[in-house]
């Protein structure tokens, strides 16, 4: 446990940010300010976290969706967070400023809102805030927009949708409001606002509508006409963020990119237009947008190469935004490397900016928030407030030449050789023991032949009723949970209260009959954070909150070094779990792909080695089940879909190596003991042929509100094991009725027998409450038992 150390509840965060700048800020706001020709700028970032170093953000806008504070205390919180956002990032010394970052919500949703997009189904919500809530997160009458993954992040933005009916207008409003707050405080302000192309095809269609991108000529116009909004009010320059280029999302991105920014390029009066991109390497868009009138272009260095940029003579005349300190990850950037790419491309372009990658928005504020970090991993790491003094101090190499900055350049090797160097890194003995069993070649017997040891062993009936891990987080184990932090009680005490809710849980499922019991998850609050607090190589933070969606924040632990699990991480909980019941208890644990995907992961060797090395963890503990007399163990990976890489050339590499991982960490049992898996959160399509190379024993997957489509799907793809399709929804408080869930199973045996399905609900249950939880499984066994009745 922690310090407790609070860092920023008193005096906020400027005064940490002006101690860390180590100087006090030198000069008043107003003198920083460029002058009014737009003439390039040198320094910048993307984008910046917006939530508050102390989740200000988060808590307001909950007060006032519960009715606790009014708009204008929400307002009053927002307008601080920006206000010290810019002070913090013109202290630092950026020479252009990202305003319109800002978003209550989500930069998808305020850029339907800009455009005049919104759906027909809130538009009649009088209250502009209500509205935009509404849309975010639904009400009584309204169903919110879907959330999907924005690219392969963990941020999650809302997808606007498309009817026949859906028109734009131009919406200003909070794009120039944000502006003159920035130039009321003498901030050179830079409105960003998310491009058309990027925009559509994020977008989905709905009633019938044609595919978003059709009407891109259209939404085109409406930037035409912001573009001369912003110019009217003497804007420089504005950021059009393209991230959709990088990817094969629209497979025509290089003649979108020519045609949208010709046109906006060919504007007589506008500002001076950055197109920035992020995530990925830009091929063959990046020659068409330089063909294209726009004066900057926004390329992130730390996906791709300098060295491309070469071969592209229309960079000749623009303004290039390199991005090479990694705005995603959470590395503290090697300096050298980064001014030697830097002048590598001054032969390229026209000049060079230095910038992020991407928004710092992923990466929590700032480090000095954390307190309980050693001084060496200290030095390795870079948040989003350490990145803009990178992005500074490269600006002025850049500028002044290597020597300026040699201070800089010697902190940042002498960390790299730290790293470099440091044990924790390379664990021999973790590494000898991978290529051990990887070269024995360590496999489970044929699928057959663990389906008759597994039913020699369980002796399950047909349609075998289990549920997918979590119980309800109910209050009691939030009130241990707090307590243990604040010292009240102690480890034992904290222990009793746990194993007391496992009792209760395992006293329900009996009492309802269910087949597999499992014993709750009361001692996770999240399924990859339990792990890291345990597994050596990784940094479990305190504070280290980044953005997930609207007001939900998570903290992604730090993955640094080699990953080897010294202890037992679940053994007690299952085996108590275990010894109350006769019935089979499932082990749980998360698998190495999805405890890769919510992580901040080493850059410093491929992911595949990575994710072998948290493979080997599991492993390990899977053993340890085993030789505990479990006879079921789960091995969640939820997140298999979201590493998914953007480009379809990489997508099998990623593939192989994802299932090699889970392999490795599922194959040290033996064929008597039972592998499940779990799926969720998507459309299975791309990954389907991997989810069936899993060769998990039994697959529980969502379906529900598939309608069983996956069933299909996986036949198809050749898998033969056993399935658990989910028959009713969790993500809805709904109790599902008893003839409805025996309908979906009859569904579901229409594309497998009897012998190869199992029945339970869609994801885990801790978001549900405990009288949703009973009811709905009541009906799920009752529905089982009349479909084996026949
Ligand atoms: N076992 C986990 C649970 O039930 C799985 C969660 C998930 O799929 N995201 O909560
Ligand atoms: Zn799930």
């Amino acid at each position: 446990m922690g310090s407790g150390r609070k860092p920023f509840t008193r005096g906020g965060w400027l005064p940490s940010v002006r101690r860390l700048l180590a100087v006090a800020i030198p000069r008043t706001l107003k003198d920083v300010v460029m002058s009014t020709s737009a003439v390039p700028f040198t320094a910048t970032i993307l984008g910046s976290p917006r939530i508050g170093p102390n989740r200000e953000l988060k808590r307001a806008v909950e007060k006032y969706w519960a009715g606790r504070i009014d708009r204008a205390e929400l307002e009053a919180v927002a307008a601080q967070l920006r206000r010290d956002t810019w002070e913090s990032l013109v202290a630092a010394g950026l020479d252009s400023v990202p305003v319109n970052t800002f978003s209550y919500y989500d930069q998808m949703l305020d850029t339907a809102v800009l455009v005049g997009a919104l759906p027909t189904r809130v538009t009649g919500i009088a209250d502009d805030l209500d509205r935009y809530f509404a849309a975010a997160r639904g009400n009584d009458e309204v169903a919110p927009l879907e959330m999907t993954k924005w690219f392969d992040t963990n941020y999650h933005y809302l997808v606007p949708e498309f009817g026949p009916d859906t028109s734009f207008s131009l919406n200003p409003a909070k794009v120039l409001g944000e502006l003159e707050e920035a130039r009321a405080q003498g901030v050179p302000a830079r409105p960003v606002i998310i491009g058309p192309v990027t925009f559509l095809a994020l977008s989905k269609a709905v009633d019938g509508a044609g595919a978003p991108v059709s009407r891109l000529d259209e939404l085109v116009d409406v930037y035409a006409e912001l573009l001369k909004v912003l110019a009217d009010k003497g804007v420089e320059w504005v950021q059009i963020d393209e991230p959709v280029l990088v990817t094969d999302i629209v497979d025509n991105a290089a003649e979108l990119a020519e045609r949208t920014y010709s046109r906006l390029g060919a504007l007589t009066m506008r500002p001076a237009v950055l197109v920035a991109t992020y995530f990925g390497e830009l091929t063959d868009a990046l020659p068409a947008l330089a063909r294209t009138a726009v004066e900057a272009i926004g390329v992130d260095l730390v996906a791709g190469s300098a060295a491309a940029l070469a071969a592209v003579p229309e960079l000749k005349d623009k303004l290039l935004v390199a991005g090479v300190v990694d705005g995603r990850n959470v590395w503290r950037t090697d300096l050298e490397r980064a001014l030697g790419s830097l002048d590598t491309l001054r032969g390229s372009a026209g000049a060079v900016a230095v910038s992020t990658s991407c928004s710092t928005l992923h990466v929590p504020y700032i480090l000095d928030a954390e307190p309980d970090i050693d001084a060496a991993l200290r030095s390795w790491l870079a948040f989003g407030f350490e990145k803009v003094t990178e992005v500074v101090a490269l600006a002025r190499g850049l500028g002044q030449g290597r020597d300026a900055i040699s201070a800089e350049i010697a902190t940042s090797n002498a960390a790299i050789a730290s790293r470099t160097s440091d044990l924790r890194l390379n664990n021999g003995q973790v590494r000898a023991r991978i290529s051990a069993i990887v070269a024995s070649g360590a496999k489970r017997g044929p699928a057959d032949q663990r389906r008759i040891a597994q039913q020699e062993r369980l002796k399950l009936p047909a349609l075998p009723t289990t549920t997918i891990g979590s119980y309800p987080q109910t209050s009691a184990i939030r009130v241990a949970r707090a307590d243990l932090r604040t010292g009240t009680i102690d480890a034992a005490e904290y222990q009793r209260r746990m194993k007391a809710e496992i009792a209760d849980v395992i006293a329900l499922q009996e009492q309802l009959g269910l087949d597999v019991l499992v014993h709750g998850e009361p001692e996770r609050n999240d399924m990859v954070q339990y792990f890291a607090e345990q597994l050596d190589g990784f940094f479990a933070t305190q504070n280290g909150w980044v953005q997930s969606y609207g007001s939900r924040c998570v903290r992604p632990p730090i993955l640094y070094g080699d990953v080897a699990r010294p202890n037992p991480m679940t053994v007690e909980w299952i085996t108590y779990a275990q010894s109350l019941t006769d019935k089979p208890v499932k082990g749980m644990l998360t698998g190495p792909v999805t405890i890769l995907a919510w992580s901040f992961v080493r850059d410093d060797q491929p992911l595949a080695e990575t994710a072998a090395q948290v493979a080997l963890a599991i492993r390990d503990e899977t053993v340890d089940l085993q030789s505990a007399g479990i006879s079921i163990i789960q091995v969640d990976e939820p997140a298999l879909r979201e590493l998914l890489p953007l480009r379809s050339k990489d997508k099998a590499a990623y593939l192989n190596w994802a299932v090699d991982a889970f392999r490795l960490s599922t194959s040290g049992v033996a064929d008597s003991t039972q592998i499940h898996t779990h799926l969720c959160y998507s459309e299975f399509g791309e990954v389907i042929g991997a989810i069936a190379d899993l060769d998990a024993d039994v697959t529980s997957i969502e379906a529900a509100r598939s309608h069983m489509e996956v069933l299909g799907d996986l036949n198809a793809a050749g898998f033969s094991n056993s399935v658990g399709p989910g028959v009713y929804d969790i993500h809805s408080p709904r109790v599902p009725g008893v003839a409805e869930i025996a309908t979906s199973l009859r569904e579901a045996l229409e594309a497998v027998p009897a012998e190869r399905l199992w029945v339970n609900p869609d994801c885990g249950l801790k978001t549900r409450s405990t009288d949703e939880v009973r009811e709905s499984l009541r009906n799920l066994v009752a529905a089982t038992a009349k479909v084996r009745a026949g």
